[in-house]
């Protein structure tokens, strides 16, 4: 029979890691990370593209500036992470329509300052329909490209200006990406390497399992039996299960006894948001760089069809690379199809942009989130109008098993200080629960 730890972790990302540290400083050092794939990282996760370190999932450090800091920005501080800030505001100057010509700047401000207040118009009324006084909707759905495009960056690009999101008002607007060739994740090794043995920038620690696929959790008040893909079994007093909600709502993990209903109709409500960064690599620039030109936008027809352009010149001078932004629709389309036909479409938007004489990308990068079967999408995407229920049924604990993750932060889903975060919390509860369950047991020696 195996032997039996304190504690196993489901997953190495930021949530896991930080969860693990937390129960290893405070005493529960037997513990067992088991992690699908070959790293830890998770959704944080850089490759080498072309020589450039380029970030597949989370990007930037969102949250900036304010009255609090946000740990993960103190985080990166502490190593001396490179970041560049990411101004945003300039976006709506560089529409570009089908045929090259940029919005002109009134034109531009103007349907943006009608989009957010349309959305303010939206959350206000949401807000009361939802304190029972039903209004009629009034707002005006995006029509023309520009609109649309507009409609694209507020929403599913995430603009501080719309939506009252705890990020942005606890810890500040600004936004910096993070541009090292270390890569974000180094933040995370660096965390691992304050609990877990270390040696020349390798894991060497037994405790965390990599290749290790849970597919059953069998629990009971006593206890957990983890068994994964390959058969082997892990025993132990809790388990704290950080997969993601993508994850959760596929058949990937199976708990025994099932997870109650409230938990899983809350799981199968969350909505998954996919976002893919698409890179694209060029033998030399043909788009304009400098401080306002950065981010540039494609009107088009159809919503979210290459509307979202960044040049890397201020991460990476020289890379000649260029991102493009796809989310959900749109994302699921592309992980279908051949990065060659994908290819061929972002420079057919382009030569519309930048007419026909551009070079041809030498190379392209597809991250396949949605596809991915330990992500199975982005990050969770709650309701703007929310009021915490959901995320309490999904953040709560069924007996001995724990949840953490992005999608268990009730201020600051979807970010990486969330899961960071949330990682931190999860295991404060786990510790609370050890020390209840101790306290009942000397209770009953003392009453025998
Ligand atoms: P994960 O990092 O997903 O960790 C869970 C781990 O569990 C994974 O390593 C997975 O492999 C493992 N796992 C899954 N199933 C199993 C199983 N059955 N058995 C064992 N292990 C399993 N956030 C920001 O703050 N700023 C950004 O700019 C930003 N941009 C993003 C862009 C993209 C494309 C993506 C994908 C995410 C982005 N995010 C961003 C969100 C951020 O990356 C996440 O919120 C955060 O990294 C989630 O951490 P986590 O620990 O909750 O989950």
């Amino acid at each position: 029979s195996p032997r039996r730890s304190s504690a196993i972790v489901v997953g190495a990302g930021i949530s896991g890691i930080s969860a693990a540290k937390v129960l290893a400083e405070n005493g529960i050092e037997d513990l067992v990370i088991l992690e699908a794939t070959d790293r830890i990282g998770g959704r944080i996760r850089k490759e080498n593209f072309d020589g450039v370190c380029v970030e597949l999932g989370a990007g930037w450090i969102a949250g900036v500036g304010g009255k609090e800091a946000n740990p993960v920005w103190e985080l990166a501080a502490n190593l001396g992470l490179r970041t560049c800030f990411s101004d945003y505001s300039n976006a709506r100057y560089n529409i570009y329509d089908r045929s090259g010509k940029i919005f002109p700047s009134g034109l531009a401000a103007d349907s943006y300052k009608k989009a957010v207040e349309s959305a303010m118009e939206k959350l206000r009324k949401l807000q009361a329909n939802q304190a029972g006084e039903l209004i009629e909707p009034t707002w005006c759905t995006p029509k023309t490209p520009i609109e649309l495009a507009i409609d694209f960056i507020l929403h599913d690009f995430e603009m501080a200006e719309v939506e009252p999101i705890s990020t942005f008002v606890d810890f500040g607007e600004r936004e910096f990406l993070v541009a090292d060739e270390r890569g974000y994740d180094y933040l995370l090794y660096k965390m691992a390497e304050e609990f877990l043995l270390t040696s020349e920038g390798k894991i060497l620690d037994t405790r965390l399992k990599l290749n290790e696929v849970v597919r059953e959790i069998q629990h009971s008040r006593n206890g957990v039996i983890v068994k994964t893909e390959d058969g082997r079994i892990y025993e132990a007093n809790y388990v704290i299960v950080s997969a993601s909600i993508g994850v959760l709502q596929s058949n990937l993990i199976s708990f025994s006894p099932p997870l109650p209903r409230w938990k899983t109709e809350a799981i199968e409500k969350c909505a998954v948001m996919v976002y893919t960064k698409i890179f694209l690599k060029f033998p030399y620039k043909f788009w304009p760089c400098g401080p306002e030109k950065e981010f540039f936008i494609y009107a088009h027809e159809r919503r979210g069809y290459y509307t979202f352009w960044q040049h890397m010149e201020n991460a990476y001078p020289g890379s000649n690379t260029l991102v493009v932004t796809l989310t959900n629709g749109e994302s699921k389309r592309v992980e279908a199809q051949s990065d060659e036909e994908t290819m061929k479409e972002a420079m057919g938007v382009l030569r519309d942009m930048f007419g026909t004489d551009i070079p041809d990308a030498t190379d392209i990068l597809v991250p396949r989130w949605y596809t991915n079967r330990f992500q199975r999408g982005c990050y969770s995407d709650y309701p703007m109008i929310s009021n915490n229920h959901e995320v309490q049924k999904i953040k709560a604990p069924v007996g001995r098993v724990f949840f953490t993750g992005e999608h268990t932060s009730e201020r600051f889903s979807g970010y990486v200080h969330g899961a960071y975060l949330a990682g931190i919390e999860t295991s404060r509860s786990v510790l609370e629960d050890i020390r209840l369950v101790k306290e009942r047991e000397t209770e009953n020696q003392t009453f025998l």
